[in-house]
């Protein structure tokens, strides 16, 4: 039977723009604002109806460490973002840079805002469809909205999709999950309860998986909610009697094949419901009366494509603290790969691959990361930059995606400017020097 169709259609051409990013979650938030600030011209095109990505529509609810327990390493946009994000926040101290907690709402309203006051433009409910390719360029891409499909050319793009689609369309080398067997690691559907006794959540056993108290052993041991995973509970309190939950794992669930993602998001939302009745009996103190108020509309994907960049950065690189001479940043969140569905009920449930830097330690990030090999004007940030398996464990956190964002939204325009639009050109001496002037931490 022939499955294939020949689809051609003459579309209308947008050419308005320097720079187009895919993508407005963390990394291409940070992206668009370090391009436009630079004066060029920037589009923003964002699948859902807000920006954020997993910190908002994925109900992250709280940040990564921005710091190597000394001090802020995270620096510029990063920083800025996570002081609009705190200040915004009643209950959070002045000075908690560690597991700060996100309040989602609060956080679309920051990146509208800084979006836009640096003049990028936005689309929302924009997915990317169809990318075209001119010998080893970008000459456009195709978009998807309610104006049915739209042409947009730009001088250089920057994929902040996560997923790593538009380089990966563009025919950019990639490598998915495992490299072994493709194996991706779980994903979760966070949730959102309120009407939480907040008295009775500060006294009561800490609900994280890394108290072997937490109430989350007792509910696996009685049986009775057998859509909870394994032991994983990560929870914040996000707001005035709200707590956030980043808990229990679905596997074989790909973030580029919408048919598990659809699946997924409807056994997730069954989950979130068996959650919080399991809580109300285990943990009554804190949810006899709590709400599920919210579950994600963008369902938890740890990981897909990363892209092969000029540089592939290695855990022992990233084991070594190794610093590079382009580095546009420097990281120290731990590897946290989450562990795969054999784990489950064994010794390795929550052991994955895991390492900590010491305190004052970290790595660099190459802007060679960043760049896909042989294609000349795309930039690629946030979770898919160029990295082996558990270096993408720790770079793939939101204070990271900040980083790479701002470094590539930065380089865009550079490149654009003064490169005819070619990313492998930008003088990164020059890149970097700009970086340290909005504030990034290169020491
Ligand atoms: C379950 C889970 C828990 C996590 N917990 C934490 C945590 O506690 N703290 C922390 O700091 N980090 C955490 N992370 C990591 C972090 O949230 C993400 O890795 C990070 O947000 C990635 O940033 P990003 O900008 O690369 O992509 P995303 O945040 O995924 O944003 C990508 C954006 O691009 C849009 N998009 C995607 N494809 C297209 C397309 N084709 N066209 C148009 N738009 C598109 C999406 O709608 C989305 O808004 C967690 C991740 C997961 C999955």
């Amino acid at each position: 039977m022939d499955n294939k169709l020949n689809f051609t259609a003459e579309l209308k051409l947008n050419a308005d723009y320097d720079i187009i990013v895919v993508g407005g979650g963390p990394a291409g938030c940070a992206a668009a604002i370090a391009a436009a600030r630079e004066d060029a011209k920037v589009l923003l095109l964002e699948a859902t109806g807000c920006l954020g990505g997993m910190g908002t529509s994925g109900l992250v609810p709280a940040w990564c460490p921005f710091t190597d327990s000394e001090r802020i390493i995270y620096g510029g946009l990063a920083e800025k973002i996570l002081r609009r994000c705190i200040a915004g926040m009643a209950h959070v101290a002045e000075d908690q840079f560690t597991w700060t907690p996100l309040d989602a709402e609060l956080m679309k309203r920051i990146y509208d805002e800084l979006v836009t006051d640096s003049g990028a433009e936005v689309l929302f409910n924009t997915q990317l469809a169809a990318v075209n390719n001119n010998g080893n360029a970008v000459h456009s891409i195709v978009v998807a909205n309610k104006s049915g499909l739209t042409a947009y050319r730009a001088k250089v793009y920057v994929d902040c999709t996560g997923d790593a689609d538009l380089a990966a369309w563009a025919g950019a080398e990639y490598v998915k999950g495992n490299e072994i067997d493709g194996d991706l690691q779980p994903v979760t559907h966070c949730f959102l309860l309120t009407n939480v006794d907040e008295y009775g959540y500060h006294t009561g056993q800490p609900l994280h998986s890394n108290n072997p108290n937490s109430p989350i052993y007792d509910i696996r041991k009685s049986g009775k909610y057998p859509l909870i995973s394994d032991h994983h509970c990560c929870n914040n309190l996000v707001g005035p009697r709200a707590v956030g939950f980043n808990a229990g794992h679905m596997w074989q669930v790909d973030n580029t094949d919408p048919t598990s993602v659809s699946r997924a998001l409807i056994h997730g939302r069954k989950m979130a419901h068996e959650f919080q009745k399991a809580l109300a009996e285990f943990q009554p103190k804190a949810f006899a009366n709590a709400f599920l108020a919210a579950t994600a509309s963008l369902m938890g994907s740890r990981e897909t494509r990363r892209i092969i960049g000029d540089y592939y950065l290695t855990v022992d690189e990233l084991m070594a603290f190794k610093s590079f001479d382009d580095e546009i940043g420097r990281n120290c969140y731990f590897i946290d790969v989450h562990h795969a569905a054999n784990a489950v009920g064994t010794d390795m449930e929550g052991v994955a691959h895991q390492f900590r830097f010491p305190k004052g330690a970290s790595h660099g990030i190459p802007y060679r990361c960043l760049t896909p090999k042989g294609i000349n004007n795309v930039l690629v940030a946030g979770r898919a930059i160029s990295t082996d398996r558990p270096s993408q464990g720790s770079t793939r956190v939101m204070p990271v995606c900040l980083v790479t964002g701002e470094a590539a939204g930065l380089a865009s325009a550079m490149a654009a400017a003064d490169n005819l639009g070619n990313v492998h050109a930008v003088d990164t001496a020059d890149l970097r020097h700009r970086l340290r002037e909005y504030g990034a931490y290169l020491p």
